[in-house]
């Protein structure tokens, strides 16, 4: 046996650090009471072990479920170590979730206490009778913005507890396989699911996203998680800037371009993450009234396919380097990121981009494959597509409590998108298999069609989808949102892939939106859209 001390990884250990070797860094948030807050890390061990004193008075134990309803704040990262650190269990709610789904989750959790942001109130008194197993509800401000009366009752504020609560707290020991926190998948189809994440993966996947090829997070960086906290932790930030020193900027809810692009400026913003509909907003903004970036070097767009057009402007206009990012919930997120090696930076730009364009490479930590009907591995051709699998310390291996039985393949997860893998490992996503168009017998990815459209200058959105059709049983339809004031034809939208695919993937019509139905988590609802347009008539080929 090897002679090294054993120790478990633990959540805790993270803040810890932090405030021991970063201890002065700052952590600055944007606040649902409308102003700027600023603090360090030091700070932040400190109340989070006041409310870890605060939590465990309340009767919260190990392994119990404890939930929140919030935006990216200095006191939601408290939550985060306070709720973890303890032995308890970290349990995101996504907000935007409709309240019947809220209600299912917290039951389904049995969360013990509810901590929420002042704006979501009225959210709470909305489902605070249904969550049958919360005893306290915390409204994350102090006493002064707190309703003079409400119909929640066990209302309590949390400045109050962190006041009453004595500082003087030693994070337990405990074994790194403990769940840590828990995020339920957004639930398109059925019921959400949970994926309970444990101290020794989250630890792991800080270390692993936090490489230079991964995140590229150090303690030269202002990093801004755009991505919510309840998105999957945020894709791993509020651990791996502490872990490596970097500052933190928090948003809240000010999601809008301006208000992104006014906290850029004024905390120096080096690098942010986030879903491509949020940056969609930002680039708007930019655009429309001519600024640029003074400090914002690199962004990470993950969570949907990043259009190939919004990352030539981000490089190009904007001088921001951007690292296309493919995860999941189950996956703690991350799984790959394109990045360059060393044998590329010869090779041309558009050959260099092409490559930047897809999921990317495997962190290590997380191996893949891709498979056929028969469960047979295919080849990485770059051509021949497949189920995708993956495996991996921080990748689940079944649901919370059970939920869906065994999901894993022999010993494989399966994601439930098609895709590519090129001789170099390069992954590249088709489409979710439930988004795929089937077409004679043969199938027509939906994401490379949806990036061709909208490289067109007239197009802001735009998704494809299979409608169906009485030769070929499916047939795409392209759904687009124009620009603003753009004048824009279906045969030119149509004539625009001349050349560029195959002719028979080609759309068959084009229908024209004002807006995309987007859910939770920032991505378009394609089954909605299927809805929509589900007797669509498509014109006689
Ligand atoms: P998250 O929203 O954090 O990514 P979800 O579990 O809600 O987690 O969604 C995961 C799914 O999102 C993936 O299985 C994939 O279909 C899609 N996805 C994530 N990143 C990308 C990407 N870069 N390109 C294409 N699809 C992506």
């Amino acid at each position: 046996m090897g002679q090294m001390m054993s120790q478990p990884l633990l959540v805790s250990s993270i803040i810890r650090h932090a405030d021991r070797y970063f201890g002065g860094n700052e952590i600055v948030s944007r606040r649902a009471e409308g102003d700027i807050h600023r603090y360090t890390y030091r700070d932040c061990h400190e109340r989070a072990r006041q409310m870890a004193n605060a939590i465990e008075a309340l009767g919260v134990k190990i392994g119990d479920r404890v939930a929140t309803l919030a935006w990216n704040g200095y006191r939601h990262l408290e939550l985060y170590y306070a709720i973890s650190g303890s032995g308890a269990v970290m349990h995101t709610i996504n907000p935007r979730l409709h309240p019947e789904q809220i209600v299912y989750i917290a039951n389904h959790a049995e969360d013990q206490l509810l901590f929420f942001d002042l704006t979501f109130l009225p959210l709470v008194e909305a489902v605070a009778s249904q969550c049958k197993t919360v005893k306290g509800f915390v409204m994350m401000c102090d006493r002064e913005h707190m309703p003079q009366a409400s119909m929640v009752t066990n209302l309590l504020c949390y400045e109050e507890l962190i006041a009453a609560a004595s500082d003087r707290y030693e994070w337990p020991l405990f074994d790194e396989n403990s769940a840590s926190s828990l995020c339920y998948t957004s639930g398109t189809t059925g019921n959400p699911k949970g994926a309970l994440y444990s101290h020794r993966s989250t630890v792991l996947h800080s270390y692993a996203s936090a490489m230079r090829d991964g995140l590229d997070v150090s303690a030269r960086d202002v990093v801004m998680p755009v991505v919510p906290m309840f998105h999957v932790n945020a894709w791993g930030l509020p651990y791996s800037a502490p872990m490596t020193g970097a500052k933190l900027v928090l948003p809240g809810a000010a999601l809008d371009g301006k208000s992104l692009y006014e906290l850029f400026e004024q905390e120096g913003v080096t690098f942010a993450a986030g879903v491509p509909i949020i940056w969609l907003g930002l680039l708007t903004h930019l655009g429309q009234n001519n600024l640029q970036f003074s400090t914002f070097k690199r962004t990470v767009i993950g969570g949907a396919a990043c259009p190939p057009a919004m990352m030539k402007t981000f490089r190009h206009q904007y001088g921001v380097d951007v690292v296309h990012g493919w995860g999941m919930t189950e996956m703690s997120p991350l799984g790959t990121t394109a990045t360059l090696q060393n044998h590329h930076l010869s090779l041309p730009d558009a050959e260099q981009e092409a490559i930047l364009e897809k999921q990317g490479n495997v962190i290590f930590g997380v191996d893949m494959k891709i498979v056929g009907n028969d469960g047979k591995e295919l080849p990485w051709d770059g051509r021949t597509f497949g189920d995708l699998l993956v495996k991996g310390p921080w990748i689940v291996s079944g649901y919370f409590k059970d939920e869906g039985g065994d999901v894993l393949e022999d010993g494989w997860f399966p994601t439930g998108d098609v895709a590519t893998i090129s001789p170099d490992g390069y992954m590249r996503i088709t489409d979710r298999s439930k988004d795929v168009i089937k077409s004679g017998g043969e199938w027509i990815g939906t994401i490379e069609l949806e990036n061709i459209a909208m490289a067109h200058p007239a197009v802001a959105q735009a998704v494809c989808i299979g409608v169906a059709h009485p030769k070929w049983d499916e047939r795409p339809l392209l759904v687009v949102v124009p620009k603003p004031g753009a004048d824009v034809s279906k045969e030119e939208l149509i004539r625009f892939y001349n050349g560029k695919i195959a002719k028979w993937w080609t759309p068959d019509d084009v229908a024209f939106v004002e807006s995309l139905p987007i859910g939770a988590t920032g991505k378009v609802l394609k089954n909605r859209v299927r809805e929509q347009f589900r007797s669509f008539n498509l014109p006689a080929a």
